[in-house]
């Protein structure tokens, strides 16, 4: 299995890069956040505990994410590969992420994180706001979103910088270009593994 997980602040453009290269590996596309709102689309238990911490741009608990992964990874064991988008979220995330791989003899091969100045993530989802049904693309939220990211999510980076495993791009450009710049990462894992 080809298992990568991308990385990047809200407004990075995670999910759309992420359903491009599900597409072009042939990879499964897991997106928390999209697990999350169907949940709650659906008016389930989960989505409703989830929404109190959503709407708010805090992150649901670890322990109600991580089953809800654990669900939906748990069928895809024997595909080509998943593709992890806005997951892990916090070092425990990541950490039980690893122990859930290595029962299945399986592993995060690679993870890429997508680089963008904050001022101009902040304009991307006041722009995306305009059109968004999403009540956590509001202002205020979108500023307790990103204060989360820098306090809790960072950390994972270094998590994977440890085990060799991170690297970076530059999300300050158009979709096209940063799409490529992941497929250039991905071909060359590939191509060395
Ligand atoms: P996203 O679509 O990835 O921006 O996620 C939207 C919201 O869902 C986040 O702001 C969190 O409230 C929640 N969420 C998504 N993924 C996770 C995660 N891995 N851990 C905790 N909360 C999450």
């Amino acid at each position: 299995m080809f298992n990568i997980v991308i990385f990047g602040p809200p407004g990075s453009g995670k999910g759309t890069q992420s359903a491009n290269i599900a597409k072009q590996y042939g990879l499964v596309h897991l997106s928390t956040g999209d697990l999350f709102r169907h949940e709650i689309q659906i008016q389930s238990p989960v989505g409703k505990e989830a929404n109190r911490y959503i709407s708010k741009g805090q992150l649901v608990p670890d322990a109600i994410t991580l089953r809800l992964l654990y669900k939906h990874a748990s069928k895809h064991i024997n595909d080509p590969g998943i593709i992890f988008d806005g997951f892990p979220r916090t070092l425990n995330q990541a950490i039980m992420l690893d122990r859930m791989m290595n029962k299945k003899g399986i592993k995060v091969n690679l993870v890429i994180g997508i680089e963008v100045e904050e001022e101009e993530l902040i304009n991307r989802i006041k722009h995306r706001s305009r059109t968004s049904t999403r009540d956590d693309d509001d202002e205020k939220i979108i500023h307790n979103r990103m204060k989360i990211y820098h306090q809790q999510t960072y950390p994972v980076i270094e998590y994977y910088q440890k085990q060799g495993k991170y690297e970076s791009i530059s999300g300050m450009a158009s979709v096209e270009t940063v799409f490529q710049r992941l497929c250039a990462v991905i071909d060359q894992y590939k191509h060395e593994h």
